[in-house]
């Protein structure tokens, strides 16, 4: 797997723990977001009542988990953490469900991956806080009705279209986190250099946020990889040009590209024209799962104006041709 898939599909580390900001003014960008969360948040604590669902959708590392994290601090409420993949029996929703407290929040990665039979649990989970189950198998087989405390489902999905519809309607507030623009990934990157204590100059930071694709979670990995660049090749400083080389090193060019990216681009070139060319024989064509390049790759190559989906499949558009240096008329196509 390629570096920036590493970095977005891995498990928390101690560093990015250390990094997250913990309340909504120490938590730059996302404004529209963060104001009506801050609005649900003022409203329900002071009528004193356990916050609505909330659906948060937008691509990987962007600070949904972040913002489930500020949401039960700002509730003085408990987080409990899980995933849509590992929720593979009714019974392991009911035993998360009804050992939460008034209050809590859930927050659900991933939630279109939940399992279908298990999804329709999660209805009235939900809405009635109460969950039906079914215990024993045949002629003893029967209901039992278990009741949930009053809790706060925070769902976070890559796309709200992967969601069914019952589900999604049952979020009271369904908000999208975007790609964060360059001057405030600089703000975060200077805010993580400090915490960090790491040396950083202005060119420094704006050469790490311009390359970290608008996602905070790749700026503050590339910030622990330029230290160590630092550290090694320089005097410890991270300025613009020891940013700039540990970058090479890691094969992110100025646009924030990686190989992965570019095979793809190349590919789909090469062999297909530039399309329109299907997911799955793209994620075939270049080794890597699809979920990965639908998730992690292709959002990014989409935003920033290098593939349009169609519904035929994935194009090219005339920026990436541009980008890896192929004319459209000479590539032949399979
Ligand atoms: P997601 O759940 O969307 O994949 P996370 O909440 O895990 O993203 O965020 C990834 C990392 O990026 C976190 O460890 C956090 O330190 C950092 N981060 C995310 N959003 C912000 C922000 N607005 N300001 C500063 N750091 C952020």
């Amino acid at each position: 797997t390629d570096y920036l898939s590493q970095v977005l599909e891995a498990p928390e580390t101690a560093v990015e723990k250390a990094l997250r900001p913990l309340s909504f003014a120490d938590f730059s960008g996302q404004g529209k977001t963060k104001e009506r969360l801050e609005v649900m948040v003022g409203a329900a604590s002071k009528r004193g009542e356990a916050l609505n669902h909330i659906l948060l959708h937008g691509p990987p590392g962007l600070g949904k988990t972040t913002l489930a994290h500020i949401l039960a601090h700002e509730m003085g409420a408990s987080l409990r953490l899980t995933s849509g993949p590992v929720i593979d029996k009714a019974g392991d929703l009911a035993g998360l469900l009804t050992g939460l407290q008034e209050g809590d929040l859930l927050f659900i990665d991933e939630i279109h991956r939940i399992p279908k039979a298990v999804e329709e649990y999660l209805y009235s989970a939900m809405e009635d806080f109460r969950i039906d189950i079914m215990i024993d198998q045949g002629p003893n087989a029967r209901s039992v009705r278990l009741s949930i405390p009053r809790f706060t489902l925070v769902g976070a999905t890559t796309r709200t279209g992967l969601l069914t519809a019952p589900l999604r309607s049952r979020f009271t507030l369904q908000t999208r986190l975007d790609y964060y623009d360059r001057a405030t990934l600089e703000k975060i990157v200077r805010r993580s250099c400090k915490l960090l204590n790491v040396a950083i100059t202005d060119d420094g930071a704006a050469e790490i946020a311009g390359r970290a694709r608008g996602t905070p979670r790749i700026a503050n990995n590339l910030i622990n990889f330029a230290r160590d660049f630092a550290e090694q090749r320089a005097d410890g400083e991270i300025t613009g040009s020891v940013a700039s080389s540990a970058l090479e090193l890691l094969e992110i060019d100025r646009n924030g590209l990686d190989e992965m990216d570019k095979r793809i681009l190349r590919l789909m070139a090469q062999n297909y024209k530039g399309g329109p060319v299907g997911l799955g024989t793209v994620a075939v064509a270049v080794g890597e799962e699809e979920h990965t390049l639908e998730e992690v790759h292709e959002p990014y190559l989409i935003q920033e104006g290098y593939l349009a989906r169609t519904q035929q499949g994935r194009v090219l558009t005339p920026k990436a041709w541009a980008t890896i240096g192929i004319k459209p008329e000479s590539a032949s196509g399979q």
